[in-house]
């Protein structure tokens, strides 16, 4: 043995070659934190006093060969300043530089998903072979940052600008197919013959069979670009990069920087320019925006996974009640992702409907080559049409989404409850429905909890599981293993009117009726919203959900927070829904929508509309920008921190992720408790203030007075 830590081993094989071998102990999968950073460099000390070795075989112990760095170390790095993140990369790049710099070649068997550091490492090693099972890429724009131990200096001299580029700006796992045509890898093999191609790789150029002296002299030499060459490249890259990253999502354009500028500079100098640029990106609030999304992504699938495994059952097969735009969506992803489903309606033509958009769904990933026919009809053999509920005393969990009706609802449970077993999970989908109320109509409440899906179900992630008074624990894991099993981020809330994300968009909606009734135009108001990074603007999004929808949940939040949420003036929304103009879904709302050729929905501006508001908006007046943002997001977090400080949900970190997930919260702002965080208490307690004149959806909480006070923060 040469070396041995709780990291990695290097031990002499036969033929005087060194196996380098990580394997982090007590952890899953392989990852760059700064013990295995520490040992690798007391590895390599103790390697380069080995005599004899005439090569180096680089392995991982795990499943994974290594899913780069340890981002939990991130946070707290990125609250120091530019000067003190910049050395972070340096201790890494040593010991890269050390692997590269060998006195003797290198090869790496990438056995699977090798990404970030993981995947730089593999760059530094003169050969690569990658098993067919794994994976490679540089994710690392996707939290805002770039690669910072090598990857923008070896890659583009390994495989060209344009490509490593692309790889870099998308952050795109990498197939072996496509890493072997880029060049990014020298063979691809079968995971049983990965370490014997690895090996005879290396032992030929041992044997002076390849050149492994020239390839290092490439990786580390000027880019191979004239200047004219250089010009032409990086301007039509940046144009392309440019217009896909947008402007508030910077990693992406500093990486052609970096590339740029380090062109014709040693490897040492370009390791230093990017440095710099990793440090500049470490400091943006983007950066840390979208770690603390990463982080709190992987805090929920660890919650996700520990209510797995309380379920006592895991579901085989489904039920939905309703087969209408909600209920047709469950059938479909249940069925797609392996869970079959029987669908009840009471009518026909709603069954028929249901199967009709499962249908749609699965021909287009056909067309698109991302199913095969056979795999369609299997999918669409195991939505059961119904309109009797035999059978339901072989389901594990049934979904109720019927008519957005309390009685009927009520009915329709309690109806269901006797046609199933006693060990039986039901949830409802309700969206504006008290979980609680529901339940009293039942015999077993506590086999009953809400399971709120958003709209087209098949692409939005979010799935809230509510808990009522007398949910079970077991009910609850269930269903969140369901949602788990349909590839949903399910987010476990306590019941109250509007739930989680409802609840604290509908005094956003309440800011823009009062911005309204002021007399802000609404185009102006989504333009505002858009640009601040919203996907759409509140009369668009109103338009998308559905003003009846909208007016009458409304209704509900009106009723359970009067304080708050009660408006007192007739709303330029409700006035949108006297005109009969529900939204997208009759052609019009506040905007108008005409079918293009491909049948998808453009929006247009009628200025007629504008005749229609009356009394509900006030004389047409322009607004300052950050009013308007104020206006709007200022009842919506000081709602949502409400819903934190009464346990409706339990972590700041889940709430930012059910907005994101729910409605398209901008990612690169991290979340609403993040948005706080970066703009300060301070400046949000100034906004209240000025707005306190339009009510307490504008007042902020106890705690959040307390929290100024302390200097604390969500984060
Ligand atoms: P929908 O009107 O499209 O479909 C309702 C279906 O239920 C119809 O096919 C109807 O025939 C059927 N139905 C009525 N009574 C029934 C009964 N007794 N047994 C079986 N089927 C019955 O409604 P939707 O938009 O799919 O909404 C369904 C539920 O989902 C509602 O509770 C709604 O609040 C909720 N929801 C809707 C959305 C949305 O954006 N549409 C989003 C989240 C949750």
């Amino acid at each position: 043995m040469i070396y041995q830590s709780e990291q990695l081993t290097i031990r002499r094989l036969d033929g005087d070659i060194a196996e380098l071998n990580f394997d982090l102990q007590g952890d899953s999968v392989n990852k760059f934190n700064q013990a295995v950073v520490s040992s690798l460099t007391a590895g390599l000390d103790a390697l380069e006093a080995e005599s004899g070795i005439k090569g180096l075989l680089v392995t991982s112990g795990k499943s994974v060969f290594f899913v780069g760095a340890d981002i939990t170390e991130f946070t707290p790095l990125f609250k120091a300043s530019k000067g003190e993140i910049k050395p972070f990369t340096k201790p890494q790049n040593d010991n890269f530089n050390r692997i590269a710099a060998l006195p003797y070649p290198s090869a790496v068997a990438i056995n699977g998903i090798a990404v970030g550091g993981g995947l730089e490492i593999c760059l530094a090693c003169d050969f690569r072979v990658m098993s067919t099972a794994a994976r490679i890429g540089l994710p690392e724009t996707k939290l805002g940052i770039l690669p910072g131990w090598g990857g923008t200096t070896r890659l583009p001299r390994l495989i060209g600008v344009d490509e490593a580029v692309t790889w870099i700006a998308t952050g795109a796992d990498q197939r072996p197919d496509a890493a072997l045509k880029a060049g990014a890898v020298d063979a691809v093999a079968s995971p049983e013959d990965l370490r014997d191609i690895t090996l005879a790789t290396l032992q030929h150029a041992i044997d002076g069979g390849l050149d492994y002296e020239g390839r290092r002299a490439r990786k580390h030499g000027p880019l191979p670009l004239n200047d004219t060459e250089a010009m032409m490249t990086f301007f039509t890259i940046k144009a392309m990069v440019g217009q896909q990253a947008g402007k508030n999502y910077p990693a992406p354009m500093k990486v052609i920087d970096v590339i740029e500028a380090a062109r014709n500079m040693s490897l040492e100098e370009a390791l230093d320019v990017e440095a710099d640029g990793f440090a500049d990106l470490a400091t943006t609030p983007v950066a840390t925006a979208l770690v603390g999304v990463f982080l709190a992504d992987q805090l929920l699938g660890k919650k996700a996974k520990g209510w797995e495994k309380k379920a006592d059952k895991k579901v085989e097969q489904a039920a939905v009640l309703g087969a209408g735009i909600m209920g047709g969506g469950i059938a479909y992803q249940s069925a797609y992702k392996g869970v079959p489903i029987k669908m009840k309606d009471i009518a026909q033509e709603g069954l028929d409907l249901g199967l009709s958009e499962a249908n749609k769904l699965l021909s287009k990933r056909v067309a698109r080559g991302r199913m095969t026919p056979e795999k369609m009809g299997d999918v669409l053999n195991s939505i059961d049409p119904t309109l009797s509920y035999t059978g339901f005393d072989a389901v594990d969990i049934v979904v109720e989404a019927v008519v957005e009706n309390e009685k009927v609802k009520g009915i329709v449970l309690a109806e269901v409850e006797k046609e199933i077993t006693e060990d039986t999970i039901l949830a409802s989908n309700t969206s504006t429905i008290s979980i609680t109320r529901l339940a009293e109509n039942l015999q077993r409440p506590e086999n009953f909890c809400g399971m709120h899906f958003f709209n087209p179900v098949h692409a939005m992630p979010l799935v809230e599981v509510i808990r009522g008074e007398k949910t079970s624990d077991a009910a609850v894991a269930r269903t969140v293993a369901y949602a788990n099993t349909m590839g949903k981020k399910a987010v476990v809330v306590k019941d109250c009117p509007g739930f989680l994300v409802n609840r604290v968009l509908f005094p956003y909606f309440g800011g823009f009726n009062m911005l309204l009734r002021d007399g802000a135009d609404f185009t102006a108001v989504d333009k505002v919203m858009e640009r601040w990074g919203w996907p759409m603007g509140p009369a668009y999004l109103l338009d998308v959900v559905g003003i009846d929808t909208g007016v009458h949940a409304a209704e509900v939040m009106a009723a359970g927070f009067p304080d708050r949420m009660q408006p007192g003036f007739k709303s330029a929304t409700e006035v949108m829904f006297e005109n009969k103009r529900y939204g997208q879904k009759n052609g019009k709302g506040y905007y108008e929508y005409v079918p293009d050729k491909k049948g998808k929905p453009q929006k247009t501006l009628n200025e007629e509309v504008y005749g229609l508001f009356g009394d509900s908006a006030g004389e047409r007046r322009e607004f300052d920008k950050q009013e308007i943002i104020d206006r709007m997001m200022l009842p919506m977090a000081i709602e949502l921190a409400r819903c934190l400080e009464e346990g409706i949900v339990e972590t700041a970190a889940e709430a930012d992720l059910a907005m994101l997930y729910g409605v398209g919260f901008p990612p690169f702002r991290g979340g609403i408790f993040r948005w706080m965080d970066t703009v300060g208490m301070a400046a949000i307690a100034e906004a209240s203030e000025k707005y306190a004149h339009l009510g307490k959806a504008y007042e902020l909480t106890e705690t959040m007075r307390k929290m100024l006070a302390n200097g604390e923060t969500y984060y």
